[in-house]
């Protein structure tokens, strides 16, 4: 049965990087709608504006938030422009709508991949729209690949802003050393496991040595008081931190939890009324596909939340 799971779920994951489904799906109204379905568990809508009441709910709720726009490695210098403008969009609704939210990003869904320049100016024009409303703003990890052009650019960028905050994967052998330098800034440190495939021998593979890694830099960054964020939805890693807390007593505004929209609320919530401090993260736009794919292949019994999604009457 889980052999069957991960064989529809890896099916999940080629068939999110295929160009030509994804096409055939964006064009296809009725196989969008199905689709969209169920992804409407998982994004904060398709436009900034859905996503600011969810936003809303979710603060009074007493989370804080995250958005993004969905997008990454684009092509063109206007396509690294029209995102930036958006996350610019994204900073100046939160402030008008005097949201509990920072906002979060991939590099090089504003042009990094095109040239390191233009990643860099657009990530300072969207901190400066930031600074304004003191809003953090947090950098995502993504594929190894990139991994040094994005830690240079945050450490530049982290020179002239300090609402600048960056994700190390836990899995990467190599963040033991980028933890070293990164540390020294002041920004906050998100960690997670870690999402990308990877080249053979980069990577620790999901299991006991990897949440041990994990809890790990937590240790650290806590007793050094520096800011973090536990971004995991594994249970054992968040009652793990708990103890780390209650050992390092570290202040509550320098740490959170922080867990996808959609995914294990109820451990979220539970935290939140345990009263430590705990962030959503939306993301929003038209580029759900990928990402509704990713969250069914990363645990594969989503699959079944999936069907029973598109066939609910609403
Ligand atoms: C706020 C946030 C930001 C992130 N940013 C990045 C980033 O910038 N770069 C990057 O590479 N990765 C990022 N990730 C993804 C991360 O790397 C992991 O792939 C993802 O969080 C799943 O790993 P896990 O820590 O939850 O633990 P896992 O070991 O994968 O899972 C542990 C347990 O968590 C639960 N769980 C995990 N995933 C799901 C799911 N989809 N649905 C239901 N339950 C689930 C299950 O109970 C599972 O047994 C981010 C994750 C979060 C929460």
């Amino acid at each position: 049965m889980e052999n069957l799971l991960n064989i529809g779920a890896e099916a999940l994951r080629k068939a999110a990087l295929n160009e030509e489904a994804k096409d055939f799906l964006l064009n296809n109204d009725v196989l969008f709608k199905i689709l969209k379905k169920a992804a409407n568990r998982y994004i904060g809508g398709e436009t900034l504006e859905e996503t600011v009441w969810k936003v809303i709910t979710e603060n009074i709720n007493g989370f804080k938030c995250s958005i993004e726009f969905m997008g990454e490695n684009v092509k063109t210098e206007p396509e690294a422009s029209e995102a930036t403008t958006e996350f610019v969009n994204i900073c100046q609704s939160i402030i008008s709508q005097n949201l509990n939210s920072t906002i979060s990003l991939d590099l090089s869904h504003i042009g990094l991949g095109i040239s390191r320049d233009l990643g860099l100016q657009n990530l300072l024009t969207v901190c400066e729209a930031a600074s304004g409303g003191n809003i953090e703003v947090i950098i995502s990890a993504e594929g190894t690949e990139q991994t040094d052009h994005i830690l240079e650019t945050y450490m530049q960028a982290s020179k002239k802003y300090n609402n600048l905050a960056v994700t190390l994967q836990a899995y990467l052998y190599r963040t033991q050393d980028d933890f070293e330098d990164i540390i020294k800034e002041k920004g906050r440190i998100r960690i997670v496991k870690g999402a990308f495939e990877t080249a053979a021998g980069l990577s620790i593979p999901r299991g006991e040595m990897l949440d041990e890694i994990y809890l790990g830099y937590i240790d650290k960054l806590m007793s050094a008081n520096h800011k973090c964020s536990v971004a995991t939805h594994d249970d054992k890693i968040q009652q793990e931190v708990k103890k780390l807390i209650g050992l390092h007593n570290p202040e509550k505004n320098s740490y959170e939890f922080e867990s996808l929209y959609g995914i294990q609320t109820s451990q979220l919530t539970a935290l939140k009324n345990e009263g430590y401090p705990t962030k959503m993260y939306f993301v929003y736009g038209r580029e759900w596909y990928l990402y509704l794919c990713n969250r069914i292949a990363e645990y594969p019994l989503n699959l079944f939340q999936a069907v029973a999604d598109i066939v609910a009457k609403n």
